[in-house]
């Protein structure tokens, strides 16, 4: 492990300094060993305060909000290439406090930060607006004006990937922000926001704060001089933040948790759908949202597929992150491993028969034995209604079902709280059809793993959340519609009084 690369401590940055937070100390593991790598300052209520003043003033002195479109552009491609040239420092950083593999970190989470910007600054590059004239004598048109200070929470379990989609998109439409991280995974946002300044992006326009979420989170959530919220976490945090947020009339999206079905029908590919299903829940140390954790798998090829998914998960290579044959590392924190494991318990008391996992691995190295690692875990569940098939454990952890023809694969599938994605396996092309009208998620993928369209709305129905990411979505979330009405010919007005 190269822990020389993090900082002692992280502090939060406002206005373009770094700032000393008065708060408590709060410790930074590796998750591999448990070892200390750094210390976070935590930033009260008042700290938060400086930063939203100072997005404010960025904001109100207007050379942010009004930068002509195409000198906004180059800035963001500015932030897209320092981003990826560094990578490697960033991707170690991440890997320092989260455990995900440094190769998935470096391949996938900090190419798709840095891509972020590039696609901002395209997508503002194309935009347009609407005019009407049918009303007889009036031209109205509408304009769309940036709203202002926006507040950014970010979640662990793909830090720079999620919270640089926030950051990119806010200021592409020329708002100022405040970004929040989790506390458990500050490293790499920190030298982020940092890279951003030296790209060029003018102090206060972006400020960070780091502390645990009950503390500065709220505090920022709370703060009056905040206009708008984003949020990426769990689901009852969520609920928290919207009711705050409605309070106060502050527009907010919602990326909430998911419990997604990944449906097999006997009439999919059948090694390809295998190879994605391991893919989907095993990825990111199965701290993914869009998880394909509950397996539905249609009854002719039932038992062929629970015997080679189970024997396949119990050959994932697990180990140290920073090891490139690694398949699958220790999850962000031990309480989160606790956690995890308490389902494998919760499963066999439901009924649930235990394949493969439920524990933590034997055999690891000894420098890992202090990490939060858990087996691969594999479930075999008689019906829906068991908590493993209807709460997000956010782990390595799979379900699986039997289904016996389609109605039942749409009941089951449908039968949760959540909606954010749902996987379908098939090669008939008429189950597809049905199947993509008849689920009930705010995306469907189709013979595929997860592939985010960034040009797509992208969220959840139901308790997975409230709003959408896209080009677009993103342009009606973080501007203001103007309509200005101007009559063709000098108008006549009633004359009131004369
Ligand atoms: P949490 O909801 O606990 O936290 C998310 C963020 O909110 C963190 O920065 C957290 O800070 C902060 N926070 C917590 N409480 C408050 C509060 N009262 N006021 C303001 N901020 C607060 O989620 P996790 O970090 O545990 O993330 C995992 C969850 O995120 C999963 O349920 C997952 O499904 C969801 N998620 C959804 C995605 C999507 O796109 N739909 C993508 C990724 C994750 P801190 O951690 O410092 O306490």
């Amino acid at each position: 492990m190269n822990a020389n690369v993090a900082p002692e401590r992280v502090v939060s940055l406002i206005d373009g300094e770094w700032v000393d937070a008065r708060g408590p100390r709060l410790a930074i593991h590796y998750p591999a060993t448990g070892a200390q790598v750094s210390e976070l300052a935590e930033a009260d209520a008042e700290e938060v305060d400086r930063a939203v003043r100072a997005a404010r003033r960025a904001f109100e002195n207007r050379s942010w909000s009004r930068m002509p479109v195409e000198a906004r552009q180059a800035l963001l491609m500015k932030c897209h290439d320092i981003v990826l040239a560094h990578a490697d420092e960033l991707a170690l950083l991440e890997c320092l406090n989260l455990g995900v593999s440094l190769r998935e970190l470096k391949e996938r989470h900090i190419r798709r930060a840095a891509f972020n910007f590039r696609f901002f600054s395209e997508v503002i590059g194309q935009g347009a607006g609407e005019v009407y004239d049918q009303t007889a004598g009036y031209r109205s048109i509408v304009v769309r004006e940036p709203v202002g200070v926006a507040a950014l929470i970010a979640p662990w379990n793909a830090p720079t990937a999620l919270a640089s989609m926030k950051v990119a998109a806010a200021l592409a439409f020329g708002n100022t922000c405040v970004l929040k991280p989790s506390e458990q995974t500050p490293l790499a946002l920190a030298r982020f926001v940092e890279l951003l300044h030296e790209a060029g992006v003018p102090p206060g326009v972006v400020n960070l704060v780091n502390g645990r979420g009950p503390v500065t989170g709220a505090a920022l959530v709370a703060n009056p001089e905040v206009d708008l919220i984003s949020f990426t976490g769990g689901t009852e945090t969520g609920r928290a933040i919207m009711a705050e947020a409605g309070r106060r009339l502050k527009p907010c999206t919602m990326e909430l948790g998911g419990k997604s079905a990944n449906i097999i029908f006997a009439s999919a590919d059948y090694d390809r759908a295998l190879d994605a299903a391991l893919a989907s829940i095993f990825s990111n140390n199965g701290q993914q949202c869009l998880a394909g954790s509950r397996i539905l798998v249609e009854k002719p090829i039932a038992d062929r597929f629970i015997a080679d998914f189970t024997a396949r998960a119990a050959r994932i290579r697990i180990g140290d992150p920073m090891d490139e044959a690694t398949e699958l590392g220790p999850l962000a924190s031990a309480g989160h491993r606790d956690r995890v494991l308490s389902y494998a318990g919760i499963a066999r008391s439901e009924g649930l028969e235990i394949l493969h996992g439920g524990a933590a691995p034997q055999g690891l190295p000894e420098a890992l034995w202090g990490g939060y690692f858990v087996q691969p875990t594999v479930a075999l569940a008689p019906t829906n209604g068991a908590r493993t098939c209807q709460e997000e454990i956010f782990g390595p952890f799979a379900t699986i079902q039997v289904f016996d023809g389609y109605a039942e694969a749409m009941d089951k599938a449908n039968d949760t709280a959540f909606g954010l994605v749902s996987y379908v396996w098939s090669d008939h092309l008429p189950t597809i059809e049905r199947a993509t009208r008849d689920l009930r998620s705010g995306v469907v993928w189709v013979n595929t793993t997860m592939t985010r369209e960034l040009r797509a709305p992208f969220g959840g129905y139901k308790d997975s959340g409230v709003g959408r990411e896209s080009g677009p979505a993103c342009r009606d979330f973080y501007t203001e519609a103007k309509t200005i009405t101007v009559p063709a010919e000098p108008i006549t007005p009633r004359r009131l009084g004369a």
